[in-house]
């Protein structure tokens, strides 16, 4: 910051609270305005699209750049800047002007940053925001655990976890993106590694680098400890992550320095327990559309769209949660199968938890706001209509005698209590603001009541006073009127200037009228103003009071919450089986997947009713392992291995599915490697990426393994693709001696024949019928491999000119008599001949490539023609003879 010569003792105020907060903008209240000032005020009018002026000053030199926003409107500004990524510190007049001897005292009391949000303009209410730290290791070899930690400010949920190694680091930051995540000041090297790749995946996240010993285990611990006033972290399962609970104890270190108020709301810090998961990484989650579209990340198009029948946003979010965390263990699957399966079958029920349920408002991110003191009388209003809804659900879920939906009514607390008080006390109509009374209803606060009948019946004394002095003065049109500057005056106008008396002092000239005041008028005034100030007070005391008392009662509200959200999701789940006809997947340890006559839970719902045709798909252990289905562009290959990985992900994450019937032996992970795609955001090449990705399936699946790999070896030259793809199917099929269960699309119609050599892989194609030179799709997987491509059918069926179509033909049928070579040159041999002369029998055979090239080696052929145990050692040596002599 460059500093002025001379500084006012206001600006050396500025300058001083502006050196702790120097990664900030500093939003400095000055009376009605926040005002910025040098750097901040030119980047904030940059942000904000406002006017930048200067500080006044004698000298041109000193000049100071600054620019300021209206207070009543900061939070549009707030939101903008936060937006921008950039953190903004408000720093408050703490007391009141008047009163103040020389400056007026000041003090950051918020730093709103991206992951630290409440306000509701930059809160999407279906998805959680997260701020997130990560403790990055010493470089020491021996220890290479991460340690993440993640909490959503505006629920209280504050989650925990370890990772081995960055690729893990970055799934969990992918899959929950936060939108801010706390690195630790390092040596370059140490910040690095994390700092690195965060830019690459995450490129919007915000980064905020914060001192070292905030992760420091002993310290972060003990952040922890004293928050959560516990003697340990036992109790809470994460004892035992060191690298955990220095990232947690960091971010919640961050969050004290800069909330500055109470966060009690945040009362446990919950282990992400990966053993029971369904692992997922993050460029599967992203092939398979999970919970955005791989094209322009949209809600709409993706499985959590589909699925989402949520009536509160507490439901969405944990249904978002729940896709993103599918279960492993069997039992808990069913258990969740089981409630869907009766909120399914009762649709009466369900209607009415429905209805019930959507009126049930945010109530986490309003406890929240309770909790954190920035919540308004409307908020509590709020609270109120979703409290009463609870007796309500606790009442229709108590024909339940077992389960789950038993567990969550006997969990939920009625909290009639706190609905009564916010009943009693609080104005429906109020308004947002809490500084201009009319919150509180009468018949609450005797002392509120009492300065309220003053007020009213002084604005009746104020006008009998106008009457009383209409008849005095004989001026029929006085009029008694108020306004800020000099508040009640008795307004004349000019034609009855005349019968003005004395004791009327005149305040103020108009064009048609003056006004005055009398002393009476004034004593009034005394009278009803200071019970309005007093009133104003009183009532922002006691709506604070009741806050508090709602605050209080955080814990139970979250909780009541949390399980408005399971029934919630529960209930969507419900609806969406019985919209959508998804049947109940039989779930079990075994190591197969049957599914009878499935579909894509999305692409389903884009076409007509009725037109999307369902498939079976059987995989197992033993003869049945790996499924290399072949058929051309367009036929429905990638839609069936999608929907069979989200078949699975949707039965294990406790939901009905798109089938007939459909029995899943829990999967441990899904990978799935989609080619043909080009990975922009990350600014690596197709064939890069689809590597990356590749390695990491070989590496990590294990015969619990669903993968998925769709065109692999796309992205290089035809026949690396091809032995690439071939190596991996053979890898996969003789993994750890099981082999995985893998579904491989492919359009090399070679790797079909895989299947005579390895008993655990089948063929299987998706039909198509010829009709002339067009073809149908017909969307059928049937047994057994093709060897076409229809490529220049589906060239033609994409609006290809018809003269291109042609010529393509002929080339391709050039091609396939040997004439060209596959570069599309004529083939010369080396007699000058052409070769497809030669050739000629080669080539009448179909029209499948052969591994080795388009046409038969004839050195080949003929040792294939030999029949060896006829031959004599000197024949064999003549032939070998020959055969060096064929190959000059
Ligand atoms: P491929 O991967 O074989 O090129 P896709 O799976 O991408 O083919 O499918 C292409 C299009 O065909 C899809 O967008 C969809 O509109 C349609 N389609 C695929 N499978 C089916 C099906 N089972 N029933 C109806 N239409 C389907
Ligand atoms: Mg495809």
């Amino acid at each position: 910051m460059t500093k002025p010569a001379k500084v006012t003792p206001m600006l050396r105020q500025y300058m001083e609270i502006k050196e702790q907060y120097e990664d900030t903008i500093l939003f400095f209240r000055m009376g009605d305005f926040y005002e910025m000032f040098f750097e901040d005020a030119v980047t904030a009018s940059r942000v904000l699209g406002i006017t930048l002026t200067s500080r006044s000053s004698k000298s041109d030199e000193n000049k100071i750049p600054m620019c300021g926003v209206p207070f009543h409107a900061v939070s549009g500004y707030l939101t903008k800047m936060v937006k921008a990524g950039f953190r903004v510190a408000i720093c408050e007049q703490v007391e009141d002007p008047r009163e103040a001897k020389g400056v007026v005292k000041r003090e950051v009391v918020r730093v709103v940053t991206p992951g630290l949000v409440t306000e509701e303009q930059l809160l999407d209410d279906k998805t959680n925001r997260y701020l997130a730290a990560v403790s990055v290791p010493r470089i020491s070899k021996k220890n290479k655990e991460f340690g993440i930690s993640l909490l959503d400010i505006t629920t209280g949920e504050f989650l925990v976890t370890e990772r081995v190694e960055i690729g893990e680091v970055i799934d969990e930051l992918t899959r929950m993106s936060p939108s801010e995540i706390l690195l630790e000041i390092g040596k370059p090297e140490e910040k690095n590694i994390i700092a690195e790749s965060l830019e690459q995946f995450l490129p919007d996240v915000c980064l905020t680098y914060r001192p070292s010993h905030t992760f420091q285990l002993d310290t972060a611990r003990e952040t922890l400890l004293d928050h959560f006033q516990t003697v340990n972290l036992a109790g809470f399962g994460c004892e035992d992550m060191p690298y955990g609970i220095s990232a947690a104890g960091a971010l919640l270190d961050y969050i004290l320095e800069t909330q500055k108020t109470d966060i009690s709301h945040v009362e446990r810090l919950v282990p992400i327990d990966l053993a029971n998961v369904l692992l997922i990484d993050d460029s599967s989650r992203r092939n398979l559309e999970i919970a955005q579209t791989i094209v322009g990340g949209k809600r709409e198009g993706s499985l959590l769209h589909t699925l989402d029948y949520t009536c509160t946003p507490m439901g969405a979010r944990l249904l978002r949660r729940r896709l993103l965390f599918p279960l492993r263990d069997v039992d808990s699957i069913n258990a969740r199968l089981m409630t869907v399966e009766q909120l399914f079958r009762d649709a009466s029920l369900r209607e009415n938890l429905r209805d019930t349920l959507s009126r049930v408002y945010d109530l986490e991110r309003l406890n929240s706001r309770v909790v954190l003191g920035r919540a308004n009388a409307r908020d509590l209003t709020a609270v109120k209509y979703s409290f009463a809804q609870l007796p309500e659900i606790k009442n229709m879920l108590k024909m339940f005698e077992e389960g789950l939906l038993k567990e969550i009514s006997d969990e939920i607390d009625d909290l009639s209590d706190l609905r009564q008080l916010i009943d009693y006390g609080i104005r429906e109509d109020a308004v947002v603001s809490l500084r201009e009374g009319n919150i509180i209803k009468e018949g609450f606060n005797e002392e509120l009541d009492e300065l309220i009948a003053v007020l009213r019946d002084g604005k009746q004394m104020i006008l009998s006073h106008e009457a009383k002095e209409r008849e005095r003065t004989g001026i029929a049109k006085l009029k008694i009127g108020f306004n800020k500057v000099f508040g009640y005056y008795l307004e004349v106008s000019k034609g009855q200037l005349a019968n003005v008396p004395d004791y009327f002092i005149r305040k103020q000239t108009l064009v048609n009228a003056e006004r005055y005041i009398t002393p009476e008028l004034k004593e009034f005034e005394n009278k009803v103003m200071g019970a309005q100030d007093k009133r104003l007070e009183l009532e922002y005391k006691l709506f604070s009071e009741i806050r508090d008392k709602v605050a209080e009662k955080s814990a139970a509200i979250i909780h009541a919450a949390a399980q408005i959200a399971r029934l919630d999701v529960f209930t969507s789940l419900a609806e969406v089986a019985r919209r959508n006809r998804y049947v109940s997947p039989l779930v079990n340890e075994g190591d197969e997947i049957t599914i009878i006559e499935g579909r894509h839970p999305v692409i389903e719902k884009s076409l007509p009713p009725g037109k999307f045709v369902p498939n079976d798909v059987h995989l197992d252990q033993h003869s049945e392992e790996v499924l290399i289905i072949t058929g051309p562009n367009m036929a429905g290959k990638s839609t069936i291995l999608r929907q069979t990985a989200l078949i699975v992900l949707m039965a294990q994450m406790g939901s009905f599915v798109p089938a007939e019937e459909a029995e899943i032996g829990v999967v441990d992970r899904i990978f799935t490697r989609v080619g043909a795609m080009d990975d922009l955001r990350k600014g690596q090449s197709t064939f890069m990426v689809e590597m990356n990705e590749t390695a990491n399936i070989l590496n990590n699946a294990t015969e619990k393994s669903l993968v998925i790999l769709d065109e692999i070896g796309r992205g290089t030259s035809t026949f690396d693709g091809l032995s690439i793809a071939w190596a991996v199917a053979e890898d996969l099929v003789e993994k750890n001696g099981k082999g995985v269960k893998t579904l491989f699309a492919t359009h090399y119609h070679e790797l079909t024949e895989l299947s005579l050599t390895h008993k655990r892989v089948k063929n299987y194609n998706i039909a198509v019928r010829e009709w002339n030179d067009a073809i149908i799709f017909l969307h059928k997987l049937m047994k057994g491999g093709t060897n076409r491509s229809y490529g220049i059918q589906v060239a033609s069926l994409a609006g290809v000119p018809s003269k291109v179509v042609d010529r393509a033909g002929e080339i391709l049928r050039n091609i396939e008599k040997g004439e060209l070579n596959p570069q599309g040159e004529p083939r010369i041999a080396s007699d000058g001949k052409r070769y497809s002369d030669d050739m000629k029998k080669a080539e009448e055979q179909p029209s499948q490539l052969s591994l080795f090239g388009g046409y038969e080696d004839p050195v080949r052929e003929k040792i294939n023609s030999l029949q060896l145990e006829n031959l004599t050692p000197l024949e064999a040596l003549n032939l070998l003879f020959e055969l060096k002599n064929m190959n000059k």
